[in-house]
């Protein structure tokens, strides 16, 4: 067990897994949030038989709105309300701290694979069985593995395909596919001056690729194949394969969050042939959408289509919840696309697709990811029952009877339209929307002198990439 304050980073954490050989056995990428943000919106990482980070706590101290500290633990709670306070977005009170349950867990074996996008997911040609057989070869490495990470980032191979001749489409990009197995194999890239060096690395990594797509991506859309025909192939300048401790093979990419990115994530179980069939659906969905975005001149999908994938969760505001009976046998995919923040057609891109994967039967948004224009009406819907379970134990709990907690974001999305406050609305929604308005008037004059000033680099970094492009011919 480890108990920490709410304030806790996913980084302080990492010191005391390694020292005790236990571990938070799946978490997320980042290693700058804190364990209470990170329980209370349920966020996950990848493992097939594993939960969100919610499902590893055992205990929660929260400070009410009558500033009383209450424990909540799992041996003596019922089990609805333990359900609801381990995912709570922050309406039970302020957590003062949480008690996790670590795991004895040995060492990860962290291989990475780049396979054509076609392998896996259905083209325009294929029949069914063709589909069908690429279904089977996804499933197998995912329920094979002890964690996958499924990456698309667009435009990969577009000058290669162009360079011997070909149309480019989206099958014939590689797809990124980062395989993790538990294993007692020695650490093989555990010397701290290597860690420094790759850790380094990704940092500038990240400053890069935030300065080309605030700069210069977001201003010429078109160069977008450019930047991923040559900068998807630098992920292969790193090794491989490594066996790592747990915590590093898991906050695998420091300084993620030096790259300011968009993203929309949703949740859908795999319980199924025809729910894998939805998924991989899902997924040619976007595929199919970008490269009709491209040909009408438009890259909205400007870093990546993600996918992991983990075992249902017992939260019931997690968005990979599943009943108690079932649970072990349902897992769930995390389905993302993600873009840089200053991608102009985003929007209209991420609601479209939010359409589309929005029906999908059992379909969630992830609390800690943008919400399409209109979703928030659709939420409590999408979770059936558990939303009116999770108000009903809050409300016996008695924890905050004046919904000082509950602000009008949420009370929308939790149906609660008795926390509504008047005065509220107006003063959160002004600072943001007088911000927008002086950033618009200043960003007009500043964007036709950026645009004049970039065009020309862009032609050079364009004939620059199609030269490396044409020398590393597949
Ligand atoms: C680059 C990037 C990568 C990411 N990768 C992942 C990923 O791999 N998987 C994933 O699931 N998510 C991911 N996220 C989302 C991120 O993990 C969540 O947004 C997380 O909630 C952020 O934690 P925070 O410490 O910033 O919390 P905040 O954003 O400050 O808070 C999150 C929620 O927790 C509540 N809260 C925070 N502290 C307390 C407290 N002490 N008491 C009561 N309530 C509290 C808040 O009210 C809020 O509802 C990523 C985000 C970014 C920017």
């Amino acid at each position: 067990m480890a108990a920490s304050t709410a304030g806790v980073t996913t980084a302080d954490l990492i010191p005391l897994q390694l020292e005790s050989g236990l571990a938070v056995p799946s978490n997320v990428i980042l290693d700058t949030v804190t364990y209470a943000g990170v329980v209370n919106a349920a966020c996950h990482g990848t493992g097939w038989t594993e939960g969100t980070v919610s499902d590893y706590v055992v205990a929660m101290t929260i400070v009410d709105a009558d500033s009383v500290a209450r424990v909540f633990s799992k041996d003596t709670c019922d089990a609805d309300t333990f359900a609801a306070v381990q995912c709570n977005l922050g309406t039970w009170g302020v957590i003062y701290d949480i008690t996790l349950q670590l795991r004895p867990v040995a060492n990860m074996a962290v291989e990475n694979h780049f396979r054509p996008q076609g392998d896996f997911f259905a083209t325009s040609t294929d029949d069914t069985v063709a589909v069908e057989k690429k279904l089977a070869r996804l499933r197998h490495v995912i329920e094979g593995s002890t964690g996958t990470e499924l990456f698309w980032m667009p435009f990969n191979r577009y000058y290669q395909t162009v360079a011997a001749g070909d149309a480019w489409t989206p099958a014939a990009d590689d797809l990124w596919l980062r395989v993790f197995h538990n294993t007692t194999e020695e650490v093989t890239h555990g010397a701290p001056t290597v860690r420094a060096a790759l850790t380094g690395m990704q940092r500038w990594q990240m400053l890069l690729s935030d300065f080309i797509h605030r700069n210069i991506l977001s201003v010429h859309p078109m160069l977008v194949p450019a930047f991923y025909s040559l900068g998807f192939h630098t992920i292969k300048l790193f090794p491989q394969r490594m066996v790592e401790r747990v915590p590093h093979a898991i906050h695998y990419q420091a300084h993620i969050d030096a790259f300011k990115v968009v993203s929309f994530e949703v949740a859908v179980p795999l319980t199924t042939t025809d729910s894998w069939a939805a998924f991989s659906a899902m997924w040619t969905t976007v595929t199919s959408r970008v490269a009709a975005e491209h040909a009408d001149g438009r890259c909205p999908l400007t870093l990546a289509m993600e996918a992991r994938f983990v075992r249902s969760s017992s939260a019931l505001l997690a968005p990979s919840y599943a009943p108690d009976e079932v649970r072990p046998d349902v897992h769930h995919a995390y389905v993302e696309i993600l873009s840089s923040a200053s991608t102009p057609d985003w929007p209209a891109f991420r609601d479209a697709v939010a359409a589309e994967w929005l029906a999908v039967p059992g379909a969630r948004i992830h609390w800690s990811k943008q919400f399409p224009t209109g979703a928030t009406a659709g939420v409590a819907a999408s979770f059936g029952g558990n939303v009116e379970r999770f108000k009903a134990t809050r409300a016996a709990a008695g924890v905050d009877a004046p919904n000082m907690f509950v602000n009008n974001w949420l009370a929308g999305a939790l149906a609660m339209p008795e926390a509504i406050r008047a005065t509220g609305a107006v003063r959160r929604d002004g600072a943001p929307v007088a911000l927008a308005r002086m950033q618009a008037e200043r960003g007009v004059a500043s964007a036709a002198a950026w645009r004049r000033a970039t065009t020309l680099f862009a032609w050079v970094v364009a004939v620059l990439v199609l030269v490396a492009a044409l020398a590393g011919r597949r």
